[in-house]
């Protein structure tokens, strides 16, 4: 087996032979710890039939160990100055595929079905740029992907408000949206040092894996997330005043709000960070016919 890409020293190597100037504004932070990359291939439980998409190979440094981790690889870059390098240090690595896209537009589910179709077992395995986590991780997750789930690097602040349960100051609307489809752990957290150049914060690995069905049941998928996003409007702000002032004529509906509490037993003085997944998914329902009469 080959030398990894990861070390510093041979990362330091391909960015000078290529010239290469690391982008801040895309996020290009690269690994350089071969073991982080280990950890982080092992918790996305990889088989030989596995089928990996990775968003950002970078110089490969992740991707080589997806390639000997799983059957395919394919990975999203934006960055076509990446191409000479990727077609050296990946071609020991006969079983990936780079696609010269920015993953917020592509086709994702496109892609699978292209490039994965007799693959049952597909994982997303990403150190995400850090410019566009959130979008990135929304887009994946509720676009319902025929994936087992996610293991990606990230800030590790936002690590923390994925995985968040309530009543707790990380818990907000990111957290409601993203366990609603998956379960949510932080796997382990990464010093700034293992990278290059050192981003500006520490990092964590997440692991998100599909839930068989949503965790709770809601009569309307966006008008459960408007509620959501509605509750945590201004923290500290009480869950009637957040319901009120952010909703549509929620004002004149004030009365009606507070007998839908009442009638479920929700405190109206709570804040909305109190409210767990089910809590939000029977207010979401019972509110649901005071916004869409008729
Ligand atoms: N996987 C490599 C590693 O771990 O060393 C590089 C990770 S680096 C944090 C993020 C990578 O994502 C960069 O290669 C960057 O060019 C790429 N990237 C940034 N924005 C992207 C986007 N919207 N779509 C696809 N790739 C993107």
């Amino acid at each position: 087996m080959q030398k990894d890409i990861a070390t510093p020293i041979r990362t330091k190597e391909i960015l000078s032979k290529y010239g290469f100037s690391l982008k801040k504004s895309l996020g290009q932070n690269f690994l350089i710890d071969p073991n982080v990359l280990r950890n982080i291939t092992e918790q996305a439980d990889l088989t030989e039939d596995s089928g990996t998409i990775e968003i950002g190979p970078g110089i490969g440094a992740l991707t080589e160990h997806l390639a000997r981790s799983s059957k395919k690889v394919v990975a999203f870059e934006i960055d076509k100055r990446l191409a000479p390098i990727l077609e050296d240090t990946l071609s020991p690595y006969r079983n990936v595929k780079i696609v010269y896209e920015d993953v917020l537009k592509a086709d994702v589910n496109k892609i699978i079905q292209d490039e994965f179709p007799d693959i049952k077992d597909i994982m997303v395995v990403a150190n995400l740029p850090y410019y566009v986590t959130t979008p990135i991780i929304l887009k994946l997750v509720t676009e319902n992907l025929p994936v087992r789930g996610l293991v990606v690097m990230l800030q590790k602040e936002v690590a923390e408000r994925i995985s968040a349960g309530p009543g707790t100051k990380n818990y907000g609307s990111l957290s409601i949206a993203i366990q609603y489809y998956m379960t949510a752990e932080v796997a382990m957290i990464v010093p700034k040092t293992v990278f290059i150049p050192q981003p500006n914060v520490d990092s964590a690995v997440i692991k998100l894996i599909k839930r068989e069905k949503p965790k709770v049941e809601v009569t309307d998928e966006p008008f459960f997330f408007q509620i959501t996003r509605a509750s945590f409007a201004q923290r500290r702000k009480t869950l009637i005043n957040n319901l009120t002032s952010q909703l549509p004529d929620g004002k004149e509906k004030k009365e009606k709000l507070l007998a839908v509490l009442e009638a479920l037993k929700i405190d109206p003085s709570r804040r909305g960070e109190t409210l767990s997944l089910e809590e939000f998914a029977d207010l979401s329902n019972a509110l649901y016919p005071l916004f869409h009469h008729e």
